[in-house]
């Protein structure tokens, strides 16, 4: 069968590796030059060499974006450097590891019990809380907020701000008092609550986001070699913008042995392209999904569900690459900063780069709305002021370079109550994926894979159902 995909972000290459591997001819129409969405490298011409638009990690529980890699040949050994999950200030202050040797989840019991800068009333609050979360199953209250429910849980004050909260803004980039309790306590279950101690690891790409595996699958899809039967294949678009969908619905009678049975036969087009499509799967974000899901015919339901489609909001993750004239070394290749909006110390997480050289250090902030606002050069004044303060062991060099990334649609929102569509729309045909389905974790990376192959596999099914 023939298909589009419409975005070359991580949902849709994984849609497009699944369904090639199903034996479909894929077509993959990316708007940008290159491939990777929000996960893209980017080239700054003051850097010299490329950056990525921001500092993704993934987890050691994010096990369809490793099964893909590993099935596209790739080594994680040397696409990540995999760290046992801690969490580390860059001013000592803070520091608390998975104790090795000790089976999960008992690992993180211990490396909270021995952390370093909390009080035993901290320790024993949050262990009680990863206690029950375990025996609720893992739900927390209906529709509360982050906030809401490490009060209702009896959280320490010192205790959210130091720990609690940053690991919400960063594995959600939303507040802990807008961001969904249940969204946050999932990824809890599925790193630290799991029964396999690497689902907590820490994995931080060792290359550019773009050559982790996209630029794999566009290796294999010109050699033909993502499907070695040779049923499928896949063809690559870039800088293919698509701005509408034209559909042709057909219903149709087939006699079987139970008497018969109605179908919907569906053809598409994309914009003025001569090829026609047996299905769709539209992996672009929701604003632009929106749009190309109101170029076709209005059916029953559908109406609501672009009402969901439109209903989400985003918030900003901004990154400030800093390049110095020496090589600089972090003691981990991950530090928690501790934040002061009010002195313009946004950063909350610094990570060592790529570089070979050791010359380049990232800053991250997740919901950066407030510096959106601020004059770049006051930005990067406070910002370095704030490393040096809390890198206190280490004399930075001179910052030679800059380069400030800001993502304005990072994420969504992901508030209490939010409908998130699932890859079936109600158009016949018609599939999407995406982070923002209803995947059951926040905007991150894994969610994006897993919705892909899901949309694809759904598909597939409906297409053989119906042929
Ligand atoms: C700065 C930053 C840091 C992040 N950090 C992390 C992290 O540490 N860990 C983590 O797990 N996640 C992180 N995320 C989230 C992660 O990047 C996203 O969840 C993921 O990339 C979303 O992938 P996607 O394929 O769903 O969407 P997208 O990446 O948005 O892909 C959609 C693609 O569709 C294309 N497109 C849109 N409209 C059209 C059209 N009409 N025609 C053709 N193409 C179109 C777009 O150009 C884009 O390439 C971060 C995001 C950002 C921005």
């Amino acid at each position: 069968m023939k298909i589009a995909v419409i975005g070359g972000g991580w949902a849709g290459l994984s849609a497009a590796v699944t369904a090639v591997r199903q034996g479909h001819h894929v077509q993959l129409f990316e708007a940008a030059s290159a491939l990777g969405g929000r996960a893209r490298t980017v080239h700054h011409p003051g850097l010299g060499a490329p950056i990525d638009n921001g500092q993704h990690i993934l987890l050691g529980a994010y096990t369809a974006t490793l099964e893909l890699m590993r099935s596209l040949g790739l080594s994680l050994e040397d696409s990540f450097h995999v760290l046992p999950l801690s969490v580390r200030s860059a001013d000592g202050t803070l520091a608390m590891h998975a104790v090795p040797g000790l089976p999960a989840p008992l690992h993180i019991a211990a490396g909270l019990l021995a952390a370093r800068g909390l009080t035993w009333k901290e320790k024993s609050a949050a262990l009680r809380l990863m206690h029950h979360l375990h025996r609720n199953n893992w739900h927390t209250p209906r529709e509360a907020t982050v906030q809401e429910w490490l009060a209702l849980s009896l959280q320490p004050p010192r205790l959210q701000r130091l720990l609690w909260g940053p690991l919400c803004v960063a594995t959600m980039n939303t507040p802990p008092e807008q961001a969904c309790a249940q969204l946050f306590a999932n990824v809890l279950r599925d790193s630290v609550g799991a029964s396999r101690r690497e689902a907590g690891n820490m994995l931080i790409p060792r290359r550019t986001l773009s050559e982790l595996w996209p630029a794999r699958v566009a290796e294999l899809a010109e050699g033909g070699g993502l499907n070695p039967t040779g049923n499928g294949t896949l063809e690559i678009f870039n800088s293919a913008t698509i701005r509408a969908i034209h559909a042709e619905f057909a219903e149709h009678t087939r006699v079987d042995s139970l008497g018969g049975r109605s179908a919907v036969h569906s053809q598409f087009h994309l914009d003025d392209l001569p090829q026609t499509f047996d299905s769709i799967v539209v992996c672009a974000n929701t604003p632009s999904t929106a749009r190309l899901l109101a170029s076709l015919p209005s059916l029953p339901g559908t109406t609501d569900y672009l009402h969901n489609v439109q209903s989400f909001t985003h918030s900003p993750i901004a990154t400030l690459t800093l390049q110095f004239d020496q090589s600089v070394t972090l003691p981990s290749p991950m530090l928690l900063l501790h934040e002061d909006r009010q002195r313009g110390h946004f950063g909350q997480w610094l990570f060592q780069a790529q570089d070979k050289e050791c010359r380049r250090l990232h800053i991250v902030v997740s919901d950066a709305q407030e510096m959106q606002s601020m004059e770049r050069n006051t930005l990067l004044a406070k910002m370095t002021e704030q490393l040096q303060e809390q890198l206190r062991h280490t004399q930075l060099p001179r910052v030679q370079q800059h380069a400030l990334v800001m993502e304005k649609r990072a994420t969504f929102l992901a508030v209490p109550g939010l409908k998130r569509p699932t890859n079936q729309t109600p158009w016949p045909g018609i599939w999407v994926a995406g982070d923002w389905t209803d995947t059951g974790y926040p905007g991150v990376l894994e969610g994006a894979v897993r919705s892909g192959r899901d949309a694809a596999l759904q598909m597939d099914t409906a297409l053989r159902q119906s042929s």
